[in-house]
């Protein structure tokens, strides 16, 4: 089932819950982004594509706040993060980080944390829940994520697939209001990829706002709302999937497109 958006029927008038502007990163002389436009509405899957190094990872990071941009505006989840290059105070941006969840590549669980503790940790420490509490949330979410037989396992016990659902549990403990997955499954076993996926497309139907940088473009196509074509440090054309892969209106996302298809 799809969810709410712009394809699917959201209010036309929906707020961005993700609103960029101008954004410009450089890192000494490189220009890594180069002032890109771009909003996101409340339940859409947008999914990032493009060449390695054209930015992608950067914008995510912008998103956040793991970069500090030199120029531009993003607003998210109602908040100003970052005006006209400059960033939100500490305080603030650790309160927007609370609904901001993200999910790396390498998966990054505390290694001498239970996966129970590993969920459990962010909703005791910055959310002020019980042991009691947090622990309730951990066990749904990690049902949800299909491992509750897992809950005491130490993650060095665990496959790629499964470290990786953890990382998504954790992150959804916060009650994030926005998802951003930077290449999840690039560092797993094929076959595990699967099980990653899946997890990401109950999200999607149960109405997660997610950006989603990616190289499986089966999940774009299936899953996304809007895919954005990344190459050299701007967004070089966006919109529904089934548009930009049947019929892109650039050559360097078709030469693209025939290099990862
Ligand atoms: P992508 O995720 O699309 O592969 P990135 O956003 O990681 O691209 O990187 C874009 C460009 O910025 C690359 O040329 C990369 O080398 C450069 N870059 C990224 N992070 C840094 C950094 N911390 N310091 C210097 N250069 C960086
Ligand atoms: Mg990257």
């Amino acid at each position: 089932m799809k969810k709410n958006s712009v394809m699917t029927g959201a209010s036309p008038s929906a707020e961005p819950i993700v609103r960029i502007r101008g954004l410009r990163k450089s890192f000494g002389s490189h220009v890594v982004l180069n002032g890109i436009d771009f909003d996101v509405l409340p339940s859409q899957v947008v999914v990032v594509i493009g060449p390695s190094g054209s930015g992608k990872s950067t914008f995510l990071r912008c998103c956040n706040g793991l970069e500090q941009p030199e120029g531009g505006t993003v607003e998210i989840c109602g908040r100003t993060l970052v005006q006209d290059g400059r960033m939100l105070p500490d305080h603030d941006l650790n309160a927007l980080r609370e609904e901001v969840g993200m999910v790396f590549q390498s998966f990054n669980l505390f290694p001498h944390l239970s996966v129970l503790d590993n969920v459990t940790l962010g909703p005791r420490k910055l959310r002020g829940l019980s042991r009691k509490e947090a622990e309730e949330r951990a066990q749904a979410l990690l049902t949800k994520v299909g491992l509750a037989h897992k809950a005491l396992a130490m993650p060095a016990s665990l496959s790629g697939g499964q470290k990786q659902r953890v990382a998504i549990a954790r992150a959804l403990a916060m009650e994030p209001r926005v998802m951003l997955f930077d290449e999840p499954t690039s560092a797993l076993d094929p076959e595990l990829v699967g099980e990653v996926l899946q997890v990401m497309k109950l999200l999607a139907s149960e109405g997660m706002t997610m950006m989603v940088v990616t190289h499986e473009m089966d999940f774009a196509r299936e899953v996304g709302d809007v895919v954005v074509v990344m190459d050299g440090g701007g967004i070089i054309e966006s919109g529904q999937p089934a548009t930009i892969f049947t019929n892109p209106t650039q050559e360097r996302t078709r030469s693209f497109l025939q290099a990862v298809l």
